[in-house]
């Protein structure tokens, strides 16, 4: 029998992409995700799931799929992952499940995000997340969780069907935390996350926005005034500077303030939402992560002639997922390598104008394992741009940290926990970006579902 190839997704064509905000990644048909499972091998040891940061039980849901038992593919999936219609489009699958499948050795693992995303979207359709609600009775135990990201998100549902009483405390007008204010429409429609934030809603959790703990109430007056357990995930928001000369011009944005006002804020319907937005006609996007290619799509979505990735090292080290990289070429991000900025340039009204940039080559691998950009003396050059998106990370958000000194940091601010999630305070947890650093929304969930284990057997005892 010939060795079936694998069913690659199919895409919005280009054309029509550009200039809407349309989802690009179409999802797999009934049948295309049938033949897909039907690659499935079955291994024994299925190594796949040990790729999975929740463990989700993979060649069971796959053999679902193959038998087209999608109601029981979805239960199965369902069991370890909340947003499973999130994590099928958005999660790093390549170095993640299908990085340890079996048949990744010959170049075509099997597609377990697609697979995911297809049962997550059959459910959604056919109104089985509707029904899906299945809960302890109340144990009279309250649980504060603070951020309704993906680790916060996981620690409520999974708390909520245990029985707990669970508030989340949101700084924004609007819970998912980077689902709903990073990443943007094309790539994870909103409607999707809100079918999710439902979910939890349904299961009995209360979800209360524009409250920043840390300023409205304290982590200390939680515990002593409701709450049973505090878990803290406020995640990486605190965007990272250059520190270059210039940074301060006018039309610098960085990619957290420039997504936000476009995702959470709907800059992309001006006028009908009157948050306003301005893209240049040339616009360098500095950074080579998915962030990055994030805030140069959306760019040239609003309009912008030409959008420059100017990223410091090669193709081959951009953080960024394979995929988004690929996307971003097709709709026509270009692409200026070995390239640092050093200076942003502006005319007599402090507006930009240009960067001064810097020509790079690479040396010897640094602490990442990837190989260090070294500044090739003498080959500065100015790069014409009239608008700058700064996408080089972001610290996490330090401000619980700082009114709760029991709490203890690493050198980045990372709240320190041990690996279930347990803070150096008592009843208080943490996980996701704020403990780990910027990761990703599975690992987030990840440490999220760790923390809700660690939170149950520490009140049982109570
Ligand atoms: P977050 O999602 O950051 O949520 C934290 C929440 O806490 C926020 O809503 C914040 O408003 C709230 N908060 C903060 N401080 C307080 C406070 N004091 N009081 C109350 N609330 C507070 N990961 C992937 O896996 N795949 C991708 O494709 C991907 N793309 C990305 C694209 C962008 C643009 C960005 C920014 C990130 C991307 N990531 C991606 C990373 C991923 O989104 C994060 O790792 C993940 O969201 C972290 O989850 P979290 O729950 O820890 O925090
Ligand atoms: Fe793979 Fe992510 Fe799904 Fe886990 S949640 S199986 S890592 S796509
Ligand atoms: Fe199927 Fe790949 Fe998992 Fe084997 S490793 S069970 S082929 S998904």
């Amino acid at each position: 029998m010939p060795i079936r190839r694998r069913v690659e997704m199919p895409k919005l064509p280009v054309e029509e992409r550009m200039r809407s905000f349309k989802e690009v990644a179409l999802g797999l048909t009934e049948e295309q995700a049938v033949q897909e499972a039907e690659r499935c091998l079955q291994c024994p040891h299925h190594p796949c799931t040990s790729g999975c940061p929740v463990g989700i039980d993979i060649p069971k849901f796959i053999k679902m799929i193959a038998e087209r038992n999608f109601r029981e593919a979805y239960r199965i999936i369902k069991e370890k992952n909340a947003i499973p219609a999130i994590t099928g489009r958005v999660c790093p699958q390549e170095v993640q499940c299908e990085m340890k499948c079996t048949l990744a050795r010959m170049g075509e693992p099997i597609a377990i995000g697609a697979l995911e995303r297809f049962v997550a979207d059959w459910a959604i359709r056919e109104g089985i997340v509707e029904e899906e609600i299945v809960k302890e009775d109340s144990n009279g135990m309250n649980v504060a969780v603070v951020g309704s990201g993906p680790a916060g998100i996981t620690v409520a549902a999974d708390l909520a069907k245990l029985g707990y009483d669970v508030t989340v405390f949101e700084a924004l007008h609007k819970p998912g935390g980077v689902l709903v204010y990073g990443i943007p429409e094309f790539r994870l429609p909103k409607r999707i996350v809100e079918l999710e934030i439902n979910y939890l809603k349904r299961l009995g959790v209360e979800i209360k926005t524009n409250i920043i703990i840390g300023r409205t109430y304290t982590i200390e007056e939680l515990l002593k005034e409701k709450f049973d357990a505090v878990f803290i995930g406020t995640g990486a928001g605190m965007p990272k500077f250059l520190n270059i000369p210039g940074e301060n011009l006018v039309n610098i944005y960085t990619a957290n303030e420039f997504l936000t006002r476009i995702n959470l804020m709907k800059a992309y319907l001006f006028p009908e939402y009157d948050t306003p937005i301005k893209v240049g006609r040339r616009v360098g996007v500095i950074g080579g992560g998915n962030v990055a290619m994030d805030a140069a799509r959306t760019a040239l979505r609003l309009g912008a002639e030409e959008v420059y990735i100017i990223y410091r090292r090669t193709e081959r080290e951009m953080p960024a997922r394979r995929d988004e990289v690929i996307n971003a070429k097709e709709e026509g991000v270009k692409f200026q390598l070995l390239t640092q900025p050093v200076k942003f340039i502006g005319d007599e009204n402090e507006i930009l104008r240009g960067i001064q940039c810097i020509k790079m080559k690479l040396g010897e691998p640094d602490a990442t394992g990837r190989r260090r950009p070294i500044p090739i003396p003498g080959s500065e050059f100015n790069f014409e741009v009239d608008t700058a998106i700064v996408a080089i990370g972001c610290h996490v958000n330090p401000l619980i940290q700082r009114t709760t000194p029991q709490l203890k940091t690493n050198k980045w601010g990372c709240i320190i926990v041990d690996d279930w999630g347990r803070t150096s305070m008592k009843r208080v947890y943490a996980g996701g970006d704020v403990a780990l650093g910027e990761a990703t929304v599975i690992q987030a969930m990840g440490t999220g579902r760790k923390a809700s284990t660690a939170i149950h057997q520490d009140l049982k005892k109570k």
